[in-house]
């Protein structure tokens, strides 16, 4: 059987050390590179599946690296970020990265964000699934969301922001791209309205609004719809 190709671009031996084993003992085929020129090389030749990038790599910047590979391939790139990176992961993220670990991440941790990052983004025109999160149902189709069987009334704001999550498959979305496509371009760089937005879907959705299950937070960087089968 052909299990999915991870390519690790990573300059930090300790944390290949953790990794290779780790993703190997789940079944993974695993390729490594220490160097941004190795790992744009390998990407060429092998064509991963998904690729963990390093965003601080000796020879290039790992942003240039995502560039690069953004110019040919739409596969799943999840970022590895030192805790003071924090403004490169967003903007990773807003340049087409589909998720991020800070480090330091544990296992359990990593292999959830790579299950995720394999599912595919649902795109706009596909046929319209209907996406569970525990007790909570959105369906795309119908556009209509369901907690514990009963129809939740959401106004068409709302909606979307649920939408423009659930799109997403479970990954997250940042600031940026949840204003551009909920509120449309002037929405940018009014994250206080996804403030508003998000407390008053968590009161009508979560039932406890101050510990979401379904719609969490990311702090800096924005929300994901945590979706069931991920974990
Ligand atoms: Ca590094």
């Amino acid at each position: 059987m052909n299990q999915p190709l991870i390519l690790i671009i990573e300059d930090e031996e300790a944390l290949r050390r953790f990794l290779v084993p780790t993703l190997s003992g789940q079944g993974y085929q695993v390729l490594c590179a220490a160097t941004a020129t190795e790992g744009l090389a390998m990407a060429r030749s092998h064509n991963p599946d998904l690729v963990l990038l390093d965003l601080g790599l000796p020879d290039l910047d790992g942003m240039a690296v995502l560039a690069d590979l953004r110019g040919w391939s739409q596969k799943p790139v999840v970022i590895l970020s030192a805790r003071n990176q924090e403004r490169h992961k967003i903007q990773a993220l807003d340049q087409g990265a589909d998720d991020y670990l800070a480090k330091p991440f544990g296992a359990g941790e990593l292999l959830a964000r790579i299950r995720v990052a394999l599912r595919h983004r649902l795109p706009a025109d596909a046929p319209e699934p209907v996406l569970h999160s525990g007790s909570l149902q959105v369906d795309l189709a119908r556009r209509e969301v369901h907690q514990d069987g009963q129809l939740v009334k959401l106004t068409i704001l709302e909606y979307r922001l649920v939408e423009a999550l659930a799109r997403r498959n479970g990954k997250v979305a940042t600031h940026t791209q949840l204003l551009t496509e909920v509120w449309g371009p002037g929405g940018k760089g009014n994250t206080h309205y996804l403030r508003i937005y998000m407390a008053m879907l968590r009161k009508k959705l979560e039932a406890d609004p101050t510990r979401p299950r379904h719609f969490m937070t990311e702090p800096n960087v924005g929300y994901r719809l945590e979706l069931d089968g991920t974990h």
